[in-house]
């Protein structure tokens, strides 16, 4: 390995493989906070293999790449065809027939150090019936198709309106791509065909093209995507495989025509062998079928994605095929994998592109000072398991905690769940209480939506929530709805907004 790009005759060389939104997205982040004189970025694409072209729904960190970028939210949203999303709604997730959101943001307000949940749950034994969306403002601005940002979002007492984005996969990478090379990134069109190794290290020295033109680097990002061009075709990482928590293997993706509505949150529907999304963008809406092969067959599958549209499809079912899991791992020798280069988890909480985003400001924390040192990499790898890890707990959360009659879904109530998971749920059950571990990526407030929304019930809540008398529990309750509900009437509708402020050509 060479040393680091402090020296100006000999810039540190890092070759981006792959242009879908992963090598997009670190291109733009790495060449905005590297010096360009220091660090050569090359990315290297193939317009012949093209992108993996979905993963249209996100979570609200998106905003603080924005911000990072420099990028205006209405540009952006106009660049994208994009919209608004303040939450996930799961219909049919815990009986057939139930529906709850799992919304960004807080639910309710704590009263000193005990959570609100608290006395909800309580006031559920009172005989308050009004479940937690009532109680929430992304909930119930989203069932309202209402949005507002800035300070009209904001309320003093339950905090804010809390948003992420909708939008189309392929623009977001042509406008990330719009960012990136008037930063210096080097863009090469051309198809990759086999990588060289350092004879001496092992490490990756070149990738070479059809062409045959070489482009050696010290550090590679392998946004390849499946096939992990580097990660696994050249160095035998190798992948662990978690099919056995989360069985479905296969999605079909069908664009149809724009809703007449354009509702700020994404809906995920269950159906007998796994779920159906709905993305609803400016142009049109983005749907998926996400199924297991060894329980319905693509046929069933894809009629049942067509039968479950609310407009007309404008193409044909397009297959994709996955399999659950991770890279041992992320780092290995002189190249990072993103994307799903990295590993695959479905599209069911949105997470995929936020991992891609976590990943890349992880290599910006451990970005080699010289040679590349084993303890970096091991760090690297030990924080992006943790962080993966956790994503699919919450993941496996809603699979296994059901009340679906078909058989697939009883296989799932029926399996082993991972140990932090079952620690969660036990938690949970026995007294209310949601512990976030360490630096995971989803808090106390998402936890609680889903636990409750797919029916986990806990036996009692915590003794702190016995404090206030009945009548003013109750007062207090209705105080929070109300104030939810005044909140919200008074924000403009979802698409006036965006007609306003972002309206697409
Ligand atoms: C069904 C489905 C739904 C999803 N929905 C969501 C979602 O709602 N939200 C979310 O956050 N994520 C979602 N994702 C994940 C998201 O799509 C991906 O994380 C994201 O698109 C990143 O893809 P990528 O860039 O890693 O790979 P790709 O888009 O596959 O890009 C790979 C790139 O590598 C290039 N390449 C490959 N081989 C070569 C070669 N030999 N030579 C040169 N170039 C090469 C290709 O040309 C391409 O540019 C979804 C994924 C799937 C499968």
């Amino acid at each position: 390995m060479t040393g680091q790009g402090t020296d100006k005759r000999t810039p540190y060389r890092i070759v981006i493989v792959g242009g879908g939104t992963a090598g997009w997205m670190a291109a733009a982040l790495l060449s905005r906070l590297l010096p360009q004189q220091a660090y050569a970025i090359t990315l290297i694409e193939s317009d012949e293999i093209g992108t993996v072209g979905v993963g249209e729904a996100t979570i609200p960190q998106l905003q603080l790449l924005n911000a990072v970028l420099g990028i205006d939210e209405d540009e952006f949203l106009r660049a994208t065809q994009g919209s608004y999303k303040l939450g996930i709604e799961f219909v049919g997730w815990g009986t057939a027939e139930s529906r709850y959101i799992h919304a960004f943001g807080n639910t309710g307000h704590a009263i000193g150090q005990t959570p609100f949940h608290h006395f909800w749950l309580r006031g559920q034994r009172l005989g308050e019936t009004a479940s937690l969306d009532a109680y929430c403002l992304n909930a119930a601005a989203a069932y309202a198709d209402k949005f507002a940002r800035g300070a009209a979002a904001q309320s003093k007492m339950l905090g804010g309106l809390v948003h992420a984005f909708h939008f189309d996969a392929g623009l977001y990478a042509q406008f990330l791509r719009r960012r990136a090379e008037p930063q210096g990134v080097c863009r090469v069109e051309g198809r990759i065909t086999h990588a060289e190794r350092d004879g001496e290290t092992g490490d990756v020295a070149a990738v070479v093209l059809a062409d045959g033109t070489r482009h050696a680097a010290e550090l590679f990002v392998d946004c390849s995507g499946f096939r992990g061009l580097l990660i696994e075709e050249a160095l035998a990482t190798g992948y662990e495989d978690w099919t056995h928590w989360l069985p479905c293997d296969r999605a079909l993706a069908v664009p149809s025509a724009r809703l007449p509505d354009i509702t700020p949150y994404t809906r995920s529907t269950a159906k007998r062998a796994g779920w159906q999304w709905r993305i609803p963008l400016q142009g049109r809406t983005g749907n998926g079928h996400v199924y297991c092969s060894a329980a319905i067959g693509d046929d069933e599958a894809a009629s049942l994605l067509l039968s479950g549209l609310d407009g007309a499809p404008l193409a044909d079912p397009r297959m994709l095929r996955f399999t659950t899991g991770r890279r041992k791992n992320f780092w290995n020798r002189n190249v990072v994998a993103l994307g799903l280069a990295a590993g695959f988890m479905e599209p069911l909480e949105s997470t995929s592109i936020h991992l891609v985003q976590s990943a890349i400001e992880r290599v910006l924390k451990y970005l080699p000072n010289g040679p590349i040192r084993a303890a970096d990499v091991a760090a690297y790898n030990a924080e992006t398991i943790f962080e993966w890890e956790r994503v699919r707990d919450f993941i496996v959360l809603h699979y296994h905690a059901n009340a679906r009659p078909e058989p697939f879904w009883r296989e799932c109530a029926a399996m082993a769940v991972p140990d932090s998971l079952a620690a969660k749920l036990e938690l949970f059950r026995a007294n209310g209480r949601i512990v976030r571990a360490g630096e995971e990526l989803f808090s106390e407030p998402g936890w609680l939506q889903v636990m409750v929304g797919q029916g986990v019930v806990p036996a009692g809540y915590h003794p702190l929530a016995d404090g206030p008398s009945d009548a003013d529990l109750r007062d207090y309750l209705a105080l929070v709805r109300q104030t939810v509900a005044k909140h919200v009437a008074g924000m403009p509708d979802h698409a006036a907004f965006l007609a306003q402020h972002c309206r697409s050509g």
